[in-house]
């Protein structure tokens, strides 16, 4: 008889978003008249760029061209969607070689799926409150994994030390629930750990598109040694609002070498066995995003974003809340009011000021305390909450 693999018995089970959707249905089933503002939503919300959706028209008719047609693709992904990614990273600085680029369906398929590089023997460090797969996916390998807790102290951007010893150190930037980012001088002292202690780095950049600030890095490949020692998942979904279409790429340095072995080399050959790529229509989608005109176009939606997250900082520093993020990511970190739980805050958000936020406490136990805003709502819901925030909390 099969025996299935045991760790799923060990997951947690998620019940943050089933949790929230109970509390919203009860009040909403007591007061059918009032409108909710939705600020937990990690989703974005604003339609794909028109340079998108013309490369990917165009694309829809190469398929239905016998000239033109595309069969399969290289499973690692299409030469010009590679070379556009590698010479966007080389525009900022970071000279990558096209293969050392691998395209994928998202940042979460490439978040479990990069396990398979490393035995199940290896520990997992994860900095909390934190994206919650990271723990999962470990759980499900029957890795051991090494919970840091970040604190409003430590800006939620802890320093490695001691506890922080690990063979995978995953590191979001900026950060999703805490909308922080590393500087320079932060990411790379990271880098420099794991070098000295062999560990491997798995960077989430999914959010880098949201920075602001000049001097921060966008990309862990921008800092010197970070070709031995990281891996980067990034994905279109924030940045071009691929959400529902699907597109993320993967950079596998070829100087990143354990055991004798390469990394870019085992991924290359794990690529090729466990999928046969992304469709050419959403590639050549993606590929538009990489254009000065799709650039341009891409910004012009995060602005939109980007104002929204202005309106409920200025709300939160009228109150004199103290709250993190918000500048450089589309999260807003904010501590409870008077020693409130999260629950009882969101509870409290959604009574009194038909607000529905994401308890902190859904991040891991560090979280508990705090609660995030998302910067994903429509103007006007962000410009009413803002305007219910100042009356409670002012
Ligand atoms: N990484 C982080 C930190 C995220 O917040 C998310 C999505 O919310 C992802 C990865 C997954 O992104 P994708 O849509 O590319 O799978």
């Amino acid at each position: 008889m099969i025996t299935p693999n045991r760790h799923y018995a060990e997951l947690k089970d998620s019940y943050l978003f089933t949790h929230i959707a109970q509390r919203v249905e009860a009040y909403q089933a007591g007061h059918p008249k009032e409108r909710l503002l939705r600020m937990g939503i990690g989703d974005v919300t604003l339609p794909l760029c028109d340079a998108v959706i013309d490369a990917l028209h165009r694309a829809v008719d190469d398929q239905a061209s016998r000239e033109r047609f595309q069969g399969y693709l290289p499973e690692c992904g299409a030469p010009f969607l590679r070379s556009a990614i590698a010479e966007h990273y080389r525009s900022r600085g970071v000279s990558l070689a096209d293969d050392e680029v691998f395209v994928s369906s998202g940042a979460s398929d490439e978040l479990g799926d990069i396990l398979d590089l490393f035995d199940a023997c290896s520990s997992a460090l994860v900095i909390e409150p934190a994206y919650p797969a990271y723990v999962d996916a470990n759980v499900i390998a029957g890795r051991r994994i090494v919970h840091l807790p970040a604190s409003r102290e430590d800006g939620f951007l802890p320093e490695p030390c001691n506890e922080a010893q690990a063979d995978l150190i995953y590191l979001c930037s900026p950060n999703n629930p805490t909308g922080a980012a590393f500087d320079r001088w932060q990411l790379q002292r990271w880098v420099d750990f794991a070098n000295e202690h062999g560990s491997l780095i798995l960077f989430d950049a999914a959010y880098e598109a949201f920075i602001e600030d000049p001097t921060l890095p966008h990309s862990i490949m921008e800092l010197p040694g970070s070709n031995t020692c990281a891996i980067e998942i990034c994905s279109l979904s924030k940045t071009a609002g691929f959400t529902g279409t699907r597109l993320g790429y993967t950079i596998v340095p070829h100087e990143l070498i354990r055991a004798g072995m390469s990394l870019h080399d085992m991924w290359v050959r794990n690529r090729t066995t466990k999928t046969n790529g992304v469709s050419y229509v959403i590639q050549r989608g993606a590929e538009a995003v990489f254009t000065l005109e799709g650039q341009r176009q891409v910004r012009e939606n995060l602005a939109y974003y980007k104002e929204n997250a202005r309106i409920l900082m200025k709300a939160l520093d009228q109150t004199g809340t103290w709250y993190c993020g918000g500048r450089n990511a589309p999260y807003l970190w904010v501590q409870c009011p008077d020693g409130m739980g999260s629950w009882e805050f969101f509870d409290l958000l959604l009574h009194e000021a038909q607000i529905v936020g994401t308890p902190g406490a859904g991040f891991g136990a560090c979280g508990e305390g705090y609660l995030r805003f998302s910067t994903f709502g429509s103007r006007k819901d962000t410009e009413e909450a803002a305007r219910q925030l100042r009356m409670l909390l002012g």
